[in-house]
C-alpha cells in the first residue's frame, strides 16, 4: 500500500511529456560558466587564473567555511574569464568561464577511491573535495548532512518521490540506473554506520519498480516504499512522515526525527566519485513545458548556458511568457537564457500561457482550502493577511517559519492570492529582526 500525509494537492503533473524520454547527453558547449555559489553556504574562491588550462574535474574554487562545496571544471580547456556573470537568482555573481577545447582530458588526479579502509571521516573528506551537494534542487552540501547525521539518525531515506510537475529527471535515472542509486546507498550506510534505508518513490513511477526491487540486498537493510502521488510528497518533512510516522519538530531538522534524507541522484553521484574518482560535474536536466518544442531528459555539464539546452530540444514552439528553472511549484523565474545549469538545476520549464486572469483587488473568500491543503498545517490566509497588515506580532503566532514554501496555498486558492509570496515576505521579516 502507497504511503502519505495529510494535506497537499494533486496538480495534473504533465510527466508525460518525458518520462518515455531516455536520458540523452547534451554535447559539453562551447563555453561553461561555472558561479562561485551553486550551493547553500559560503561562495568559493577561484585558484586558478584567466589563461590557466585547466583539466576536466580539477578543482578551480575552493570552500571558504565549512558549509561550502568546491568548484571543479566541468570540461577542459582554457579560462576565458574570471568576474561578474548572470546568475538564475537575478544577480550578478562572481564566476569562472572556461572555453571548451572538446579534449575531455580528465584531471590526473582522478582515479577510482578504494574505501574498503577508510574511516568515516575520511569518506566524508572525498565526498566534501568533491563537490557533491543535494540533486534535488536545494543543494545543500551533502558532507554536512553526513556529518551531522553521524550518531543522531537510525535511518536513510532516499528522496526519489520527484512530486513536482513536469519533472522526470529521477524516474529516468531510477529506470536506466537503479545500480548506480544502490550502490550509492549502501555507501551511505557504510558511512552512517546503519542498517536501513528506505527508498520512497511515487506510484506513478510503478514501472522503476522491477528493476530497483532485483538490486536491493537480500538482508532488507534497504527497502522500497511506494508512495500515493500527491505534492509535495518529496518535501523532507512530508516525506519523513509518511515512510516513518515520525514528525519533524518545529524548527527542527530530520535528524531530529532520527533521519537523514538525500535525493536519488546524490546517491549515485557517491556511488560514481568511489568507483571513477570524478567530482560532481553533470547532472539530469528535465527539459520541458507546453512550450518547448521536442521536451527531453538530458545529462549535462554544469554550468552549461541553458540557451543550449534549449535548442538541443528544438526551441520554443511559441514565444515562452515564463522561463522556469526546476518545477512549476517551487521553481524560480529566470529571465535570461544566457544563465547556467547549476548543481541544484533540476528542470528548465517553458510556459506560453495568457496573463492569469487578474483579479482587481484579490480578496479572501474564506473558502477555507488554503487551510485544508497546506501540508504543514498552518492557517496560510491568516499570515497573509496579517503580514499585508503589517502586523508581524500577530504573524508570528502563526508559525510562517514552518512554511516550506511549498506553493500549495497559492496553487489551490481560487482568489489568486499570492499567498505564498506573502508568507516568504513574513518569513523574512520576522529572521531578519531575530538577527538585529
Ligand atoms: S503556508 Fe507554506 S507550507 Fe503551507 S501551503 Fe502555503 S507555502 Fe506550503
Ligand atoms: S484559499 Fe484563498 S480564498 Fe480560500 S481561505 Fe485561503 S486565502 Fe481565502
Amino acid at each position: 500500500m502507497s504511503q502519505t500525509f495529510k494535506g497537499g494537492v494533486h496538480p495534473d503533473d504533465s510527466k508525460s511529456l518525458t518520462n518515455q524520454k531516455p536520458i540523452e547527453q547534451l554535447p559539453p558547449p562551447e563555453l561553461v560558466i561555472l558561479p562561485m555559489s551553486m550551493h547553500i553556504g559560503a561562495p568559493c574562491q577561484p585558484m586558478v587564473a584567466v589563461g590557466d588550462h585547466v583539466c576536466l574535474g580539477q578543482m578551480i574554487a575552493q570552500a571558504q567555511a565549512p558549509v561550502s562545496a568546491p568548484i571543479h571544471a566541468t570540461v577542459s580547456g582554457t579560462v576565458k574569464a574570471i568576474g561578474p556573470k548572470e546568475h538564475s537568482s537575478g544577480v550578478m555573481m562572481n564566476s569562472i568561464v572556461i572555453e571548451n577545447d572538446y579534449q575531455d582530458e580528465i584531471d590526473p588526479s582522478i582515479a577510482p577511491i578504494d574505501h574498503s579502509n577508510m574511516s568515516a571521516e575520511e569518506m566524508i573528506q572525498c565526498i566534501r573535495n568533491a563537490g557533491i551537494v543535494g540533486h534535488g534542487g536545494a543543494a545543500f552540501p551533502t558532507h554536512i548532512k553526513l556529518s551531522s547525521a553521524i550518531g543522531k539518525v537510525d535511518t536513510v531515506i532516499i528522496n526519489a518521490a520527484e512530486c513536482e510537475p513536469y519533472l522526470t529527471s529521477d524516474h529516468r535515472l531510477l529506470l536506466q540506473y537503479p545500480g548506480e542509486i544502490i550502490e550509492g546507498i549502501k555507501i551511505i550506510l557504510k558511512i552512517l554506520g546503519l542498517k536501513k534505508a528506505l527508498i520512497g518513490v511515487e506510484i506513478n513511477k510503478e514501472n522503476t519498480f522491477p528493476g530497483i526491487e532485483a538490486l536491493l540486498p537480500s538482508d532488507g537493510s534497504i527497502q522500497l516504499c511506494p508512495l500515493a502521488t500527491k505534492y509535495p510528497q518529496g518535501a523532507e518533512k512530508q516525506l519523513i512522515k509518511s515512510l516513518t510516522g515520525r514528525e519533524v519538530p518545529s524548527g527542527k531538522l530530520p535528524a531530529d526525527a532520527g533521519c537523514a534524507v538525500f535525493n536519488a541522484d546524490t546517491a549515485a553521484s557517491i556511488h560514481r566519485l568511489f568507483s571513477t574518482g570524478m567530482p560532481m560535474y553533470r547532472r539530469i536536466v528535465t527539459v520541458s513545458g507546453p512550450a518547448m518544442a521536442n521536451p527531453k531528459n538530458l545529462e549535462v555539464r554544469i554550468g552549461t548556458p541553458i540557451k543550449n539546452l534549449i535548442e538541443y530540444c528544438g526551441g520554443f514552439t511559441e514565444p515562452p511568457t515564463k522561463l522556469l528553472m526546476g518545477g512549476p511549484m517551487m521553481g524560480m523565474a529566470i529571465y535570461s537564457d544566457e544563465v547556467p545549469v547549476l548543481k541544484g538545476t533540476n528542470g528548465l520549464l517553458a510556459f506560453a500561457e495568457k496573463q492569469p486572469l487578474h483579479i482587481k483587488d484579490p480578496r479572501c473568500i474564506r473558502c477555507g482550502r488554503c487551510v485544508e491543503s497546506c501540508p504543514m498545517q498552518l492557517v496560510p490566509t491568516y499570515i497573509y493577511q496579517s503580514v499585508m497588515a503589517g502586523n508581524m506580532d500577530e504573524c508570528k503566532t502563526y508559525n510562517p517559519l514552518d512554511c516550506i514554501e511549498c506553493g500549495v496555498c497559492s496553487y489551490i486558492c481560487p482568489a489568486k492570492l499570492p499567498l505564498t509570496q506573502g508568507i516568504r515576505v513574513a518569513k523574512q521579516k520576522i529572521l531578519a529582526a531575530n538577527r538585529k
